[in-house]
């Protein structure tokens, strides 16, 4: 017999995926430029000369050792450089061994939450919230807690995800820059956390781990982005090259057990062992050479950063409401009737693609993902103003 819930995940459509897919079809039904595909957050500019450089120097190596395993946790001189780069850039004294190479954010939250949860626990994430959580909390054993964000800030509630701890409670997921929103969380409102986090450790009697899924660190719009551990020491970070240097198909990035935590190396352990149970050998050899050789590599945000300023100017002239993204390349815009299903399906008519709210546990938005070709947003205007027509009629 299969596994019941694993079939269910299989056969689980999942709206963005079923949007993009639909888009394909569409867009040879009638046309590439006539479709407006904002659904999937594939990066749209590619990634920079050096990681294509770096590439063609490592094939011109010992093919048995590139070829070859590395250690679990990443090859040491990896595992240093991003180590240096944390401390450089942010100022915590990160060690090479609390370092645990992935491949992606998606592994590294996978093994983090396998590291320090146990059945039956709850691990609280802030809705909206990014949908393959729910899968890695349930793959877990674990109970997914939702707390909403401020509206129309979308920050963190503090006082309610306070409210939402409890004794079961090991793990507080937080994503920053965001996908969906674009939000971006504040030093005042991460310290507002970490006191509060802090101050229910001591009243509980039990640590809580403070998860800071980072794949859209690197792309903001002139804001800071705070780093979460010199703020909790009981950080663990979910880092990812995906989006940073557009590999995602590539599959690299790192969980950093912060240094400041009480018994940091322990935890470190219990990453390498949940890596271990979980089936990853080791991140993908070549990827580590490249995020080493491209740790400094600065990203290009310009083309999102136009995308985002004709996006937003374009909506705000028809009258659609939107949260001012601060970082990520995803615009949340309010949905013109409450069901934001039947809103993106109204979309679909003027050849929109919008990804309906309710993916990411909230109702009445969608999501427009502006990682796509400029002329994309250009052309995609007059659909835009023919469907805030439809429901003015
Ligand atoms: N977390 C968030 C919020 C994401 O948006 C994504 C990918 O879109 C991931 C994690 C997974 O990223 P990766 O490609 O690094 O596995």
């Amino acid at each position: 017999m299969i596994n019941e819930k694993m079939y269910e995940l299989g056969a689980e459509p999942s709206a963005i995926r079923e949007l993009f897919a639909y888009g394909m079809q569409r867009k040879a039904a009638i046309g590439d430029d006539k479709v407006f595909d904002f659904s999937i957050g594939n990066p749209s500019v590619p990634a920079p000369e050096k990681v294509r450089q770096v590439m063609l120097d490592m094939l011109d190596t010992d093919p048995v050792a590139l070829h070859g395993y590395s250690p679990a946790s990443g090859i040491p001189s990896v595992r240093e450089t991003v180590a240096r780069h944390i401390r450089d850039t942010y100022g915590v004294p990160a060690q090479a061994n609390q370092v645990y190479m992935t491949a992606g954010a998606a592994a590294a939250i996978a093994i983090s939450l396998a590291a320090v949860t146990h059945p039956g626990d709850e691990v609280i994430v802030i809705s909206p919230f990014f949908p393959e959580y729910s899968t890695w909390i349930g793959a877990s054993g674990c109970t997914r807690v939702e707390v909403p964000a401020q509206v129309p800030s979308f920050q963190l509630d503090v006082p309610a995800i306070e409210a939402a701890i409890t004794q079961k409670t090991s793990v507080i997921i937080i994503n920053s820059p965001n996908n969906p929103v674009g939000a971006v969380y504040t030093r005042e409102n991460l310290e507002e956390l970490a006191a509060m986090l802090a101050r229910k450790e001591e009243e509980l009697g039990r640590p809580l781990f403070l998860l800071s899924d980072e794949p859209y660190r690197a792309i903001t719009y002139g804001v800071e982005v705070p780093y979460v551990p010199a703020i909790y020491p009981r950080t663990i970070v979910c880092y990812s090259y995906s989006k940073a240097l557009s590999l995602p198909g590539e599959r690299i990035g790192y969980v950093y057990v912060s240094d400041l935590m009480d018994n940091a190396a322990e935890v470190s352990t219990a990453v390498a062992g949940a890596g271990r149970a979980l089936g990853y050998i080791c991140a993908p050899v070549l990827l580590q050479h490249v995020a080493a050789a491209c740790v400094d590599e600065p990203s290009d945000v310009e083309a999102y950063a136009t995308n985002r300023a004709l996006l937003t100017e374009g909506l705000s002239a028809l009258g659609y409401e939107y949260v001012e993204p601060d970082g990520a390349f995803y615009l949340w815009v309010r949905a013109l009737e409450p069901d934001a299903q039947a809103f993106s399906d109204r979309a679909k008519q003027f050849e929109l693609l919008l990804v309906p709210s309710d993916s990411f546990g909230v109702g009445g938005w969608v999501r427009v993902s502006y990682c796509v070709a400029r002329e994309t947003i250009e052309n995609a205007m007059p659909a835009f103003k023919a469907l805030a027509e439809s429901y003015a009629e």
